[in-house]
């Protein structure tokens, strides 16, 4: 990672420096997005970018850059690294004041991004399947937000990491939301089923394109609320993100899910992604 951008800048990483009064150090008063990039070009940048838009209204935040803008600065990021696949991490916080909860009258917002590498999850996770934990979702009531503020994923998480799991699995009010830093799906029978999109789950763009996919190739799949007692009994389960792509997940708590072995379906949508990704690499998709 050569440069990073700050505030207008492209400087190396050491000389990046955010004050200890950044209210996004201080609260957690801020938003991010994760951008894969293919061949040197953003994927699914617009869908990326009216997520960041949302999130940024949602906190009453104005959007620092044009699409434009934002494209020029990303493409600058990941020229650094070369061709190799990355994805560039970006966050905006409200920025610099005196301690208060209240938003302060006219600052500027604290604008970083940098490109990175990226790693996928091993071969042997995709062929064999990761182990999940289901627990209560007990994070707020705006998870539609893609807020840095992420202590309790991160705990949910490192609870999964404990119990010799990669990901939890969030139940809330009896249904199946997503995963502490992911979406999931379930298929059950010749169906792909993932939650509807609502104040409980982040909109997941890689959940949203593995829908888009499923449904151009006439693969039943819905988007309805998923009870747990369906989660339990499903054939397959995968968890969906940017840097994770679709994964199965083959134990729950410690039970195997279907035969506990990566299902047919997900070879299929699996392989349906990564033509999708080498006809965006080839330019044939936006
Ligand atoms: N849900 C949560 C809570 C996440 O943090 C993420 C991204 N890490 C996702 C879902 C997946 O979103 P995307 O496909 O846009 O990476």
């Amino acid at each position: 990672m050569s440069l990073v951008y700050l505030n207008g800048e492209f400087i190396p990483p050491d000389q990046a420096k955010v004050s200890v009064f950044d209210r996004g150090f201080i609260f957690g008063d801020g938003v991010y997005e994760v951008i894969p990039v293919f061949g040197g070009r953003m994927f699914r940048l617009p869908h990326h970018l009216a997520r960041l838009e949302a999130s940024l209204t949602a906190i009453q935040l104005r959007n620092p850059h044009t699409a434009r803008q934002w494209n020029d600065i990303f493409t600058r990021l990941s020229a650094n690294n070369g061709t190799v696949d990355q994805s560039v991490y970006l966050q905006i916080t409200r920025g610099v004041a005196a301690r208060d909860h209240a938003f302060p009258p006219n600052i500027s917002p604290t604008v970083f991004a940098y490109a990175s590498p990226l790693n996928y999850p091993p071969a042997e996770q995709l062929a064999k399947g990761v182990a999940a934990i289901t627990t209560a979702d007990n994070r707020w009531q705006r998870c539609d937000i893609k807020s840095i503020a992420l202590l309790a994923n991160a705990l949910l998480r490192q609870q999964a990491i404990e119990q010799g799991a990669v990901e939890a699995i969030l139940v809330r009010d009896g249904l199946m939301t997503e995963g502490a830093a992911s979406n999931i799906f379930i298929v059950s029978g010749d169906r792909v089923i993932t939650p509807p999109k609502g104040p409980y789950i982040l909109p997941g763009i890689t959940r949203d394109l593995v829908v888009e996919i499923a449904h151009s190739h006439d693969i039943d799949c819905v988007e309805q609320p998923v009870p747990i007692g369906s989660l339990r009994s499903a054939n397959e389960v995968w968890m969906t993100s940017s840097t994770k792509e679709i994964l199965p997940i083959t134990r729950i708590d410690s039970r195997p899910v279907g035969d506990g072995k990566q299902g047919p379906m997900h070879v299929r949508v699996f392989a349906l992604y990564q033509q999708y990704k080498q006809a965006f690499i080839r330019g044939e998709v936006g």
